[in-house]
């Protein structure tokens, strides 16, 4: 064997055992396997876990914050004219270099697959050209799967569905759209059916900012999931951000969440980002603005928490931590529950790993050997502690390695009584 890391957990509830690695695969996965390798890694009873995913990110506007100013409203509305301001004065050499820098992060984080809108609406198509620059680049590391993203209105915006078209010609993967934004009701449902109906005609997946608003009015997700039944694009379509379902009438949501399953239409909360921008016009009670977490996940539906935005028009903060948008989405979603805490650990794995359509993704014997030992017992103690990344592994290659940061204070008299590891 190439590697053998000895007495991991795993997410699943399995400890103790050992992982055997091979050619950039799992070979093996049992406790105590007898084998040798060219290298022994010790998990001390740390959680093994397959890694990060984000499914919902900007990776043409991360690391831009302050360009050419800072949001001063802290509005969704506000950070959409200031990237409208922007997008004149990018240029691919600065593009590709703000994306290169977070993948590092990301990759340092165990972040090993990120589907990244990139905005169509710039004739030049500069940052389509950048981005899929980068994921060529990045390949060897993580994936980077691309949605062709029409911020200013597939139909508001005049050569928007023709830029989007190109896009997807130049080998972008992902029809997306932003239906609350086309000038009314009426043309964001029909920007819906003919985003849908160019995904069915090229095989390809929809994931959509839908709903983006504080309005309970905004049901571009009735028909988001209407159109994905009516086509048959179920397991490949989803509605990002959902946002308006968290000031819907209750009982229009009861009608409202079967239809969704039924559509077989995934979700995506962006929980730092929905808690900061929504609610905006309110006074007190301030709305959270997230969608309905808990109860999209008791009607069956997939839903995986996303980071969007790291240091942008729209977010000042972030570093590609999918541990903090998690522990985010657990606070704001109240999933305190022990089943809960760990169905928020899965909204950054095999959830979202599911919704990108990544295949031989997961700790499990055949997969391909990309995992992250983290400092932390099991996903719970991981969101707490945000833990710390030991080693982070791509196809069976060590990317990423840090060591833990523990401190004992050395004080006489202390009592021994107290079992916790130290940062536990
Ligand atoms: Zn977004």
């Amino acid at each position: 064997m190439d590697v053998v890391i000895r007495n991991a957990n795993l997410a699943d509830g399995r400890q103790g055992v050992d992982i055997a690695i091979e050619a950039g695969r799992i070979a093996a996965i049992g406790p105590a396997l007898a084998v040798t390798a060219g290298r022994e890694i010790d998990a001390g009873g740390d959680l093994v876990s397959a890694p990060f995913v984000d499914a919902h990110f900007h990776m043409d506007a991360t690391l831009s914050y302050g360009l050419p100013r800072v949001n001063a409203s802290g509005t969704l509305l506000e950070g959409i004219a200031l990237w409208g301001e922007l997008k004149p004065d990018l240029t691919q050499q600065a593009l590709i270099g703000r994306a290169l820098q977070y993948c590092d992060w990301a990759v340092a984080r165990g972040l090993l697959a990120i589907r990244s809108h990139v905005d169509v609406c710039d004739d030049r198509l500069l940052a389509v050209e950048a981005l899929l620059e980068v994921k060529r680049l990045v390949a060897p590391y993580l994936d980077l799967q691309l949605v062709a993203f029409p911020q200013d209105g597939v139909l508001r915006s005049p050569t928007a569905l023709a830029n989007l078209k190109r896009a997807i010609a130049m080998g972008v993967d992902v029809v997306g759209g932003i239906p609350h934004f086309e000038r009314t009701m009426a043309d964001g449902a029909e920007s819906v059916r003919i985003l849908c109906e160019f995904a069915a005609e090229q095989g390809l997946r929809v994931d959509m900012h839908c709903d983006e608003s504080d309005d309970p009015h905004s049901r571009h997700i009735e028909t988001l999931a209407y159109e994905s039944n009516r086509l048959g694009l179920h397991g490949r379509v989803t509605g990002s951000h959902l946002t308006s379902m968290h000031s819907m009438d209750n009982y229009y949501v009861s009608k409202l969440l079967p239809l969704i399953r039924e559509g077989g239409v995934a979700a995506i909360a962006n929980p730092l980002i929905n808690i900061t921008l929504q609610g905006r016009h309110d006074t007190y009670p301030k709305r959270r603005g997230m969608t309905r977490v808990p109860e999209l996940l008791a009607a069956g539906i997939d839903v995986a928490f996303g980071h969007d935005c790291v240091m942008d028009p729209w977010y000042s903060l972030g570093s590609g931590d999918m541990l903090e948008v998690a522990q985010m989405g657990l606070h704001v979603a109240q999933m305190t529950g022990q089943d809960a805490m760990r169905a928020c650990f899965e909204a950054v794995t095999t959830t979202p790993a599911r919704i990108l359509g990544l295949e031989q993704y997961g700790i499990a014997v055949g997969n391909h050997a990309d995992l992250v030992l983290l400092d932390a017992a099991d996903p719970v103690e991981a969101i707490r502690l945000r833990a710390a990344r030991r080693l982070v592994m791509r196809r069976g290659a060590v990317i990423a390695e840090a060591p833990r940061a523990n401190a004992r204070l050395d004080l006489p008299g202390r009592p021994d009584s107290v079992n916790f590891r130290l940062n536990r």
